[in-house]
């Protein structure tokens, strides 16, 4: 008997799809470098499904199926390289490397193009949902040549999660493009976590609520339109207390964010394409502020105002529901129009709602919300940005005024709230009729002659500074 499918790699993300692929009746050849883990699988979950256990890369290769499809988890980086190296040489035409870790999608491009080159598919394949997902169904975004997802695409499906019995799980586009959109996923998932936490610490700081109360109003607000898993577990979060002193668990817990760098990857390649992410930068450097405790420690002493429990007054909670859902809509905005600045750039041609079908669950930012992302795009499969969808434009816009109030209260009781606030900066300039940006060509223009060009007329324009008339010339 040969396997359908092979899983290299069996730390416990590799573990949980190959018992995932053998629980829905796939076969499944295991290697791992250090073959131990291997054998523990087997003992531990043999009885799951049908695995064939391989001691080296040869007997590995040799039990799979043609096209073999071998499934890498490993550590991204380096040891990815290494493993491709390992198995690239075994392969043949035609058969295919699915790359499922949190690889860079320029890395992944690299790789592509080299084992293209070689005859091989390379799948590179964002897996969202952690260890729990990758067993009971993890969102699937696989990227790679379309030839590649007919044969490997069914055997994704069928492991990926459901919504109605649509997988979260689709051809995202050639190359680096699934990889890709993983990377935006988490930069989202950055963004919205630091407006949750930042809803709960205006709650707290100048609402005066206690952790207990603040998880009654997330899940109150998880019955709502800001229904997600991410609501969901802040709930839970919140409401845990410390077996060891009685106290809150938030209030036991260092205040230092850590962060393995999908987050900076997403606001990296977000400046390279020149989209302003300000929703997920503000989250990576929240993070960064949070985790630097010397510089923290230096400007304890530094003035300002001290919070106010009550402060909020009564319409606090409602007027935080609406700052977080108007935010939440603007990262959402910012992190969908990266994709599709990428898929331009790139020529991926990726249907940004197919993207939002697929992360309705499994991943991280699992949420309702996304449906209506789904919609829109339906509607209207060319859309500028998010925010002009009717549904969008309508949640902002009956928002706004309480948005506005907590972003003020925020600055007045001297809150961070740099989530809330950027969303807010970044939803006015984006309507504003006329910018600031009008001066900074003139200054451009001053020091370094960088022409500017005129509302009124073609072409571009310079104005001679440093004449005694300063007239304008034609550049
Ligand atoms: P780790 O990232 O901890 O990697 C451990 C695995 O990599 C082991 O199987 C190890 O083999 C293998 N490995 C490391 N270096 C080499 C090498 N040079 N050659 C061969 N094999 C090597 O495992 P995880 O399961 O946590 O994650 C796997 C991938 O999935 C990573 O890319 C991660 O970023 C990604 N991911 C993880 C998620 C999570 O929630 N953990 C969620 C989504 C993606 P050995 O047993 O011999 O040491």
């Amino acid at each position: 008997e040969k396997a359908q499918i092979g899983v290299t790699g069996l730390a416990v993300m590799g573990r949980n799809l190959a018992r995932n692929f053998a629980r829905h009746g796939h076969t499944v050849a295991l290697h791992n470098r250090t073959y131990r883990r291997t054998k523990e699988l087997v003992e531990e979950f043999g009885s799951e499904g049908t695995f064939l256990p391989a001691e080296t890369a040869e007997q590995f290769v040799a039990s799979l199926e043609r096209p073999r499809r071998v499934v890498i988890m490993v550590k991204a980086g380096k040891p990815t390289d290494d493993v491709i190296e390992e198995f690239a040489p075994l392969l043949d035409e035609g058969d295919m490397l699915i790359d499922a870790g949190n690889a860079h999608f320029a890395d992944t491009r690299r790789r592509e193009a080299a084992l293209r080159e070689r005859g091989l598919h390379f799948v590179g394949t964002g897996v969202s949902g952690g260890e729990e997902g990758a067993l009971h169904g993890p969102s699937i975004m696989p990227g790679g040549s379309a030839e590649s997802y007919v044969s490997l695409g069914p055997l994704l499906e069928d492991i990926a999660a459901k919504v109605d019995g649509v997988p979260c799980c689709t051809h995202v586009g050639p190359d680096g493009a699934g990889h890709f959109v993983k990377m935006v996923h988490n930069g989202i998932e950055y963004a919205d976590m630091q407006l949750i936490a930042e809803a709960y610490d205006i709650l707290r700081r100048a609402g005066g609520h206690e952790p207990a109360e603040i998880a009654q109003i997330f899940q109150g607000w998880n019955s709502g339109r800001l229904g997600s898993y991410l609501i969901e577990i802040t709930a839970e979060v919140l409401r845990q207390n410390d077996a060891k002193t009685g106290h809150p668990f938030v209030d036991v817990v260092l205040d230092q964010a850590e962060q393995k760098g999908t987050g900076r990857w997403t606001v990296q390649a977000a400046l390279d394409l020149g989209v302003p992410v300000s929703g997920i930068a503000e989250a990576v450097f929240a993070r960064a502020l949070s985790g630097d405790p010397d510089t923290r420690a230096a400007a304890a002493g530094l003035p300002g105002p001290a919070p106010q429990a009550g402060a909020g007054g009564t319409d606090l909670q409602a007027d935080v529901e609406q700052a977080l859902f108007a935010s939440k809509i603007v990262a959402y905005a910012q992190g969908f129009q990266q994709i599709q600045a990428a898929s331009t750039e790139y020529g991926w041609d990726i249907d940004p709602g197919a993207m939002a079908t697929i992360w309705r669950d499994g991943c991280i930012i699992r949420a309702k919300f996304l449906d209506y992302i789904k919609q829109a795009y339906d509607k209207q499969p060319g859309l500028a940005t998010l925010l002009v969808d009717d549904y969008f434009q309508e949640a902002v816009g009956g928002a706004q005024d309480a948005w506005r109030r907590v972003v003020a209260l925020a600055a007045q009781q001297g809150i961070a709230a740099p989530g809330f606030a950027s969303a807010l900066a970044y939803y006015d300039g984006l309507r504003a009729q006329r910018l600031p940006a009008a001066l900074i060509q003139g200054q451009r223009d001053f020091f370094g002659a960088h022409t500017y060009r005129r509302v009124d007329a073609d072409g571009s324009f310079h104005t001679l500074w440093a004449t005694d008339d300063r007239g304008e010339v034609s550049a």
